[in-house]
């Protein structure tokens, strides 16, 4: 019989979401008239921008001609779409990456995940604290944890992220190997700066560690003094690796695609025969294990930097961003605190006192009908507060905040 992977009975099982659809659901059984407006969910509601429409319906053309139909693509991505990465997301922002740095993937999802898998087994992995489970989930997979104990694995080091510092980690105290930062937060919506940014590659370049830097939502950047891309430091791409995501960018979340960066100049430490370069290792690692992302998906992407796509996709980002100030400003006009929603589309709401974070995950769903996300799904330091995101439309999403304001004038009321 084959033996199962042991580290997999490791892992938690996903209650965080399952938690809550099935609370939601328990609501809706017993009222059936509910209009409940979710602000929980971490995916986008409007529709794909017309440029990128356009490409696609033409890639499919394409490939239903014989002259211009292409059968598999090259593993990496075509270079029509890493050429314009290379000159849009890095050149544009003084940055110079080279196309064959750049990967191709259905999603920064499946490339954080993967990632790991060039790097040796005992190295010692860092995450912030609160954090995107899949960082943790996929190292614990891979067998870099041990057991999950007090609502954290053995043998990770988490990074508290306080309210006092801004929801920024501190730097580690065990000199793990890998470091995953994610920048603009998901979930706290807190950014690192330039100065943040700095310290980080610092450590790294001192302690031979590797940033793995995920910047899904570097689109909600509005401030100056926040990087796009972590090569913004020097020294970088020394000791980074960085994910990108067309989903909260251009809508992507159902089309699947998004790349990495694995610079030239990042090297690995191997037992035997000096260093060899991280690039040569995820190069090898994609040609063997993925074929690739769909022509026609790739050139949706392209259309993304267009000068039409650009146009478009930023008045989509506008609603979002839109969104994110309402949310924030209605919450703290009700009394709470709140944070993120500047850089991000995700909102840190602290609960009000004397709640935990499901006891107002319970208010607010059945005093205001919506959906949050409990901070504590997110790690211990996400305990005491709930995540609001800005996905949802505009219209509902002044309703939420409405029906939120006046939920909690209630319990003021009540309470007095
Ligand atoms: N990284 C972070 C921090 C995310 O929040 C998400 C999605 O919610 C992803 C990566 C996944 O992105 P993708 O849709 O490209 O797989």
């Amino acid at each position: 019989m084959a033996h199962c992977n042991e580290s997999y009975l490791n892992l938690q099982g996903s209650y965080l979401f399952a938690a809550v659809r099935e609370k939601a659901d328990k609501y809706k059984q017993v009222h059936p008239q509910a209009q409940i407006i979710s602000l929980g969910i971490g995916d986008v509601t409007q529709p794909l921008a017309q440029a990128v429409i356009t490409a696609m319906h033409k890639a499919v053309d394409e490939m239903g001609n014989m002259d211009t139909f292409r059968g598999y693509g090259p593993e990496q991505g075509y270079l029509f779409l890493r050429q314009a990465i290379a000159e849009h997301d890095f050149q544009a922002r003084g940055v110079q990456i080279d196309p064959s740095e750049i990967f191709v993937s259905d999603g920064a999802k499946c490339d954080v995940g993967n990632i790991q898998e060039i790097f040796s087994a005992s190295d010692i992995v860092a995450v912030t604290d609160p954090v995107y489970p899949v960082y943790v989930d996929s190292n614990v997979m891979a067998g870099r944890s041990g057991r999950f104990v007090h609502d954290s694995y053995e043998g990770i080091e988490y990074l508290p992220c306080y309210e006092e510092c801004g929801f920024k980690a501190g730097l580690p105290s065990h000199d793990p190997q890998l470091i995953y930062l994610c920048s603009p937060n998901n979930p706290t919506g807190a950014a690192l700066s330039k100065s943040d940014l700095t310290m980080w590659v610092r450590y790294a370049k001192q302690t031979g560690s590797v940033i793995l830097f995920d910047a899904a939502y570097e689109a909600y950047i509005t401030e100056d003094d926040v990087p796009h891309s972590i090569y913004e430091i020097d020294g970088a791409k020394e000791v980074a690796i960085e994910f990108r995501s067309y989903s909260k960018t251009a809508g992507f979340t159902g089309v699947r695609c998004g790349f990495c960066v694995v610079p030239h100049a990042l090297m690995l430490e191997t037992k035997k025969s000096g260093k060899v370069e991280a690039n040569q290792l995820w190069d090898r690692r994609q040609c063997t294990k993925f074929n690739g992302v769909s022509y026609i998906v790739q050139r949706g992407a392209e259309a993304v930097y267009s000068e039409e796509g650009q146009g478009q996709i930023q008045d989509i980002l506008s609603i979002y961003k839109k969104n994110a100030r309402i949310i924030l400003e209605g919450v703290e006009e009700a009394g709470l605190h709140a944070s993120g929603g500047i850089n991000s589309p995700y909102i840190w709401v602290t609960v009000p006192k004397g709640m935990t974070s499901w006891d107002f995950f319970d208010f607010l769903l059945h005093e205001a009908e919506i959906i949050c996300t409990p901070g504590s799904g997110f790690g211990p330091c996400g305990e005491g507060y709930v995540r609001l995101t800005s996905f949802n439309t505009p219209e509902l999403t002044e309703k939420a905040v409405d029906r939120m304001q006046k939920a909690l004038a209630r319990r003021r009321e009540m309470k007095a």
